[in-house]
């Protein structure tokens, strides 16, 4: 990959970020300003891991002791140099980071500038550095590690950049700087006037001192005074009238602009969550919050809070609008919080600060109780720790919870982060109750809008005691279940669970305000009826007994037991799991997990029992059949019919999706009166097994879909 030209290395860029620097380059961006912030936000980070060494190994600190981010604009030679005292980069960093190795967000920026995301995005896909080639044609970066030397990186873009040891530049005792040529037309970012616009609108809130080496010109005087009186000596005796007004005017000609430099410090303010609640407007919050998270837009919530007592801390969160691209791509490290113990930064991966399904929560939390020199090894056991994080998620669930006052933010938060609460609800037995109110569903008496737990409840029937739900794919497969067949012509209001993370949380929740969430696909699901009701049913019951015993027979297996049922109107039967076992719906996520342990799914797997409807006039024809001839072939073929139909109906998918194929087709004969005994017809052959679809090789078959 590289090749040696004396000591300067050439590297070609990885595929995806050469394409992206060509887009960078060749589109017109508006935006290019951008690229300030991004280049300030490194700097920062860069900062924060070099004092988080020196917190436990001062020594590190000593190559270069004092902490800031200068920013020089130079009009002579065109150029603008960001430079930082952060950890700076070794060789191998800069060949990794700034080139070789393509960040997961490469692409999926690229994507979303196609489908005409906006630049400034750049910061939230991890490639921020990038966007210097918005208003540089050359880029030059010196960098120096306190594990190595100092090192150049040096690219105009064009698929290549140099390395080469820097022996002879100016020392930078450690950190980076980055020199930008500017290109032709974007010589304003030369000027002090736009430097400090930029930085108080983008980065006010970086926490390390920002200065711009800045021009200033003073009136200074040449001519001074005792070179006057010399003057004055000298000429003595030749004295003439000295007209006082004459000689101001002569000493004024004197004096002349002179140009000096210096630091004019930029980011004055002090920590925003340190200010008065009050005194701080929605858009210094929206600055925050943008300049935390890399974010473009606004915040959707924040909750600004001081916990003071035997503990004491202040934070400030945020939800923002939108999911991240990568919200659950569980290689990337959480780092939405960040840790400050008395104004100096610790870090912003602390896991254990907040819990994993909050991880969209973004923000800051200051402590004065833990020591400076908190590990990462003691963070784990730490005791304050743990109260911070009790508390965090106490006052998340109450930003959440007034978010939900307002129902179109509600929407937009449930869009985005609804799988985060059904994962808090699956996970935090604690605060289990107070997310099950943050649940929306769709349900058969909802329409467009989705319903609470708690509006459910205030709609309950008058003799209903329990909440009923069913689960499936999507809201259309489970709308016309024939499990709902019958709650609904009761009046009872059912939940439709379709996401795959609805199954786990309705698992652990279990019920709602003292009444028990029941599926309407599992056994067990007693609805109040009539006196008048039950004994017409247990007449019913006890007419269809010998047809449920012939149907077990011929299933065989394939059902746990054959029942009489009281759950359906219309269909002939459905087929209904065990009360702890897998729903259908279940049985499928499983299914379709590929690299999941298989030893749960033996016993986990459903157990199904087939329920018959005895008003159904399939089900009478075939009692009447069965009662005549018990061993009639149409009555076996029927019921394996009606065994795979119900499969389908009920949720479950076909392991042998042929035979019942072949069985259709051979009604279809029938129903067109086609006589083809030619070829060997579909009751006559042997049928295989239907496995339960628990068995690797059937399982792997349906997984393709
Ligand atoms: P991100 O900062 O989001 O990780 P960038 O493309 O902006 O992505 O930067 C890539 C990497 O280059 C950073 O993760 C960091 O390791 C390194 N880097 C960039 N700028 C600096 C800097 N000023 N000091 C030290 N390292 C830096």
């Amino acid at each position: 990959m590289a090749e040696s030209d004396s000591d300067v290395e050439r590297f070609a860029f990885q595929a995806e970020i050469n394409q992206l620097l060509s887009l960078i380059i060749n589109t017109f961006y508006s935006n290019k300003e951008i690229f300030l912030r991004e280049l300030i936000s490194n700097a920062s980070d860069a900062l924060d891991k070099i004092r988080f060494e020196g917190l436990t190994d001062k020594s590190k600190l000593e190559s270069q002791p004092e902490l800031f981010i200068h920013i020089v604009p130079d009009k002579a030679s065109k150029t603008l140099s960001i430079i930082d005292s952060g950890i700076g980069m070794t060789k191998s960093d800069l060949v990794n980071n700034l080139g070789t190795i393509a960040r997961s967000g490469t692409k999926e920026f690229m994507e979303a500038l196609a489908a005409g995301a906006d630049v400034s995005m750049i910061g939230q896909f991890g490639v921020g550095f990038y966007s210097a080639y918005l208003v540089a044609e050359k880029v030059v970066v010196t960098t120096k590690h306190n594990d190595d030397e100092q090192y150049i990186w040096e690219s105009e873009a064009g698929g290549s950049f140099t390395v080469t040891r820097d022996t002879t530049g100016e020392r930078l005792g450690r950190g980076t700087k980055i020199v930008l040529y500017l290109k032709e037309d974007q010589l304003e970012y030369l000027e002090e006037r736009k430097l400090k616009d930029l930085i108080k609108k983008h980065s006010e809130f970086i926490s390390y001192p920002i200065s711009v080496w800045i021009e200033k010109t003073t009136d200074k005087e040449i001519s001074d005074d005792e070179e006057e009186e010399e003057k004055k000596d000298d000429e003595e005796g030749k004295i003439e009238e000295v007209d006082e007004e004459k000689e101001k005017e002569k000493k004024k000609k004197k004096t002349v602009k002179e140009v000096s430099h210096e630091w004019s410090h930029v980011n004055t303010q002090k920590p925003i969550w340190m200010r008065k609640t009050d005194e701080i407007t929605k858009e210094e919050y929206g600055a925050f919050y943008k300049s935390l998270t890399n974010d473009w837009e606004d915040h959707l919530a924040v909750k600004h809070f001081a916990v003071e007592g035997q503990l004491e801390f202040r934070a400030i969160l945020f939800v923002p609008k939108r999911a991240p691209f990568d919200l659950f791509d569980t290689r990337k490290k959480l780092n939405n919080i960040k840790l400050y113990v008395r104004r100096v930064f610790i870090m912003d991966n602390c896991e254990e600060i907040i819990p994993e399904y909050l991880a969209f929560v973004k923000g800051v939390v200051d402590s004065n109780d833990l020591p400076l020199n908190i590990s990462r090894e003691m963070l784990q056991q730490n005791k304050i720790l743990k109260v911070i994080r009790k508390n965090l998620v106490k006052k998340c669930l109450e930003m959440f919870a007034e978010i939900a006052e307002n129902k179109e933010d509600y929407n937009k938060f449930y869009e985005a982060f609804a799988k985060n609460i059904k994962l808090g609800i699956h996970e935090d037995s604690q605060n289990r109750q107070k997310l099950a109110d943050l649940l929306r569903y769709h349900s058969t008496k909802s329409g467009d809008e989705m319903t609470s737990l708690k509006d459910y409840v205030t709609r309950m029937k008058e003799n209903q005691k329990d909440i009923f739900y069913i689960t499936g794919e999507s809201k259309k497969a489970v709308e016309n279940s024939p499990f709902l067949e019958r709650l609904k012509r009761k009046g009872y209001e059912v939940l439709y669970m379709v996401d795959a993370i609805d199954e786990y949380a309705v698992g652990q929740l279990k019920e709602y305000d003292g009444k028990k969430l029941v599926s309407a696909t599992k056994e067990g699901l007693k609805l109040e009826d009539t006196d008048d009701e039950k004994k017409k049913f247990e007449e019913k019951k006890a007419a269809f007994e010998g047809l449920c015993k012939v149907v077990k027979d011929i299933l065989g297996e394939k059902v746990e037991k054959v029942v009489v049922s009281d759950r359906i109107v219309d269909s002939p039967c459905c087929l209904v799991t065990g009360e702890y076992g897998w729903t259908a719906n279940m049985e499928r996520i499983m299914k379709a997990q590929a690299l999941r342990d298989s030893s749960m799914s033996s016993y986990m797997s459903s157990k199904k029992t087939m329920e018959i409807n005895p008003d159904n006039s399939i089900m009478e024809e075939l009692r009447k059949r069965a009662d005549a001839d018990k061993n009639d072939k149409a009555v076996k073929d029927l019921v394996l019919l009606l065994f795979e139909t119900a499969l389908l109906t009920s949720g479950f998918s076909l392991d042998d999706p042929n035979t019942f194929g072949s069985r259709i087709h051979r009604m279809l004969k029938l129903g067109l009166s086609i006589d083809d005994d030619v070829s060997g017809d579909a009751a006559d052959v042997e049928m295989p097994p239907l496995e339960e679809g628990n068995d690797a090789e059937g399982s792997k078959m349906e997984e393709v879909d």
